[in-house]
C-alpha cells in the first residue's frame, strides 16, 4: 500500500554504511534491481530488514577456483607438498571422478562460497582423456542450479599440457561449443610451452571468448613464459580478455623489474590473479629456514595500473590442504603476506576480492541507483575494517532476493552475582 508521500518497494534494507565512516543509508529495492540509496528513506516494503549499521556491498568475486578438484585430501597422499607432486597425485585422482561425486564435492565448496558472501566465481574445468566430460557436466549442472546466488562462469582448462596430447585440444574445442565461457592453458606442464599458449589463443579466437593462462609458478627469476602470453595478446587484439595467474616469480625479482613488467601487463591489458593460499603452501620447498612467501606483488603491479585479483585457487587438495572458499580470508591472507598496513593499501586489498575481480571477469560491480539489486552484509565498519578483522559475513541478497542468511552474532551476558 502507498500513501501519497510514500512509495511502495520489494524491498528496503535499513541502516547500512556502503562507505568506511559514512552515513547509515536506506536501500530500496524492487524489480531486482536498487532503485533508491539514501538516508532515512520515507517509503514502504513488502520486506524490510534492520542491518544495524552493517557494511553493504556488493558482493565477493572469486576470479580463480577449481570446484572440479576440491575436497579430495583423502584420496591423495602429500609426501614433498610440492607443485609436481600435486599435479601427479590430483592427475591420478581425477581418472577415478565420477559426475555425481564431483557435483557434490563442488556443491559443498559452493555452498561454503556462498554463506562467504561471494556473488560471482570463475572455475576452472579440467577436461582430458582423464578427465573425460564428467567434471564439465556436473560444473555445468551446479552452474544452473545455484544460479539464484552466484553466478558462475566456466573456464575449459588443459591443466596436464597439449603438445603432449593432442586429444585435449579436441576434448576443449567440443566443450567451448558446449557451454564452457572460456579457455584455460598451463604452459609450465607442457613441453613446448610456446606452442601451447599459441593454441589456446587459436581455441579463444576461433570462439571468441576470453583465455586464463596458469604462468611461471616457481621462484626462478630467470625462465619466465610471460614474453610469449603478452605477444599473443598483442597479436589477436586480446586486450582486457587474458588473465594470468600465480607468477610467482614475480616474488623473486627486483621491484623495479616488477614495475617494467606492470608497465606491460598493463598496456597489454593482461590481469593478474594471486592465490596466496596454494603459492604459500607450494613455494620454497627446498628451503629449510627463511622460507620466501613466493606469493606475486600484486599491490606493486595495481599501482602500475595492472587489474589484479586475489582468489581462492584451491580448496583441501594437494594443492592446498585448506580452505573454505572465504574470499574475506583470503585478502586478510594477502594483506599480512604482503606486509600492508596503509589504510588505501588495505582498501586497494579489498577491491582485489570485490570490484577489481569483477572487472577481470569483464562485469561491472557496485551498488549504485539502477544497479542489480546482488547486495552483501558485513559486520565492520567498512571496506578496510573488514580485511584488517576478517569481518564476518552476515546475510546477503541476489537480484533482490535473500539467497543466504548467517545471523548476527549473539552475546549472552549474565547477570554480576551479587
Ligand atoms: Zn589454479
Amino acid at each position: 500500500m502507498s500513501t501519497n508521500d510514500t512509495e511502495l518497494f520489494d524491498l528496503v534494507i535499513r541502516n547500512v554504511r556502503t562507505e568506511e565512516g559514512g552515513p547509515l543509508l536506506d536501500i530500496a529495492v524492487s524489480g531486482g534491481r536498487i532503485r533508491k540509496m539514501w538516508q532515512s528513506l520515507r517509503c514502504e516494503a513488502v520486506e524490510t530488514h534492520d542491518g544495524e549499521g552493517a557494511f553493504a556491498f556488493a558482493g565477493f568475486v572469486d576470479s580463480h577456483i577449481h570446484l572440479d578438484k576440491a575436497c579430495i585430501l583423502d584420496r591423495c597422499t602429500i609426501c614433498e607438498g610440492t607443485l609436481p607432486e600435486a599435479v601427479l597425485q590430483t592427475a591420478r585422482a581425477k581418472a577415478g571422478f565420477e559426475t555425481e561425486d564431483v557435483y557434490a564435492r563442488a556443491a559443498r565448496v559452493v555452498e561454503k562460497a556462498i554463506s562467504h558472501g561471494t556473488v560471482r566465481m570463475r572455475t576452472f574445468v579440467e577436461i582430458d582423456p582423464r578427465a573425460g566430460f564428467r567434471s564439465f557436466e556436473a560444473i555445468k549442472r551446479i552452474k544452473a542450479d545455484y544460479a539464484f546466488a552466484i553466478d558462475i562462469e566456466i573456464c575449459a582448462f588443459a591443466q596436464e599440457g597439449l603438445t603432449n596430447e593432442p586429444a585435449t585440444l579436441q576434448m576443449l574445442d567440443a566443450a567451448l561449443t558446449d557451454g564452457a565461457d572460456l579457455v584455460g592453458g598451463c604452459p609450465y606442464t607442457d613441453p613446448d610451452p610456446e606452442r601451447h599458449i599459441d593454441m589456446i589463443f587459436e581455441l579463444a579466437v576461433k570462439h571468441d571468448v576470453a583465455v586464463d593462462f596458469h604462468l611461471d609458478f616457481d621462484l626462478d627469476p630467470r625462465h619466465t613464459d610471460l614474453p610469449e602470453v603478452i605477444e599473443a595478446t598483442l597479436r589477436h587484439g586480446w586486450q582486457g580478455r587474458v588473465s594470468i595467474g600465480h607468477v610467482t616469480n614475480l616474488s623473486a625479482m627486483a621491484p623495479s623489474k616488477v614495475e617494467a613488467i606492470g608497465g606491460r601487463l598493463a598496456r597489454a591489458g593482461i590481469a593478474l590473479t594471486v592465490l596466496p593460499a596454494t603459492d604459500l603452501f607450494l613455494n620454497g620447498r627446498g628451503r629449510d629456514k627463511l622460507v620466501p612467501r613466493g606469493v606475486a606483488p600484486a599491490h606493486r603491479l595495481a599501482r602500475h595500473g595492472v587489474v589484479t585479483s586475489i582468489a581462492t585457487n584451491n580448496v583441501m587438495n594437494p594443492f592446498t590442504p585448506f580452505g573454505d572458499a572465504s574470499l574475506v580470508r583470503m585478502a586478510n591472507l594477502y594483506a599480512n603476506v604482503a606486509q600492508l598496513s596503509r589504510d588505501e593499501d588495505v582498501e586497494q586489498v579489498f577491491d582485489m576480492v570485490t570490484a577489481n575481480a569483477a572487472r577481470q571477469l569483464g562485469v561491472t560491480h557496485g551498488l549504485t541507483e539502477g544497479a542489480p539489486a546482488t547486495i552483501v552484509l558485513l559486520e565492520a565498519g567498512g571496506a578496510r575494517a573488514a580485511v584488517r578483522e576478517v569481518a564476518r559475513v552476515l546475510t546477503g541478497w541476489k537480484d533482490g532476493v535473500k539467497s543466504f542468511d548467517n545471523g548476527r552474532t549473539q552475546i549472552f551476558r549474565r547477570t554480576p552475582m551479587s
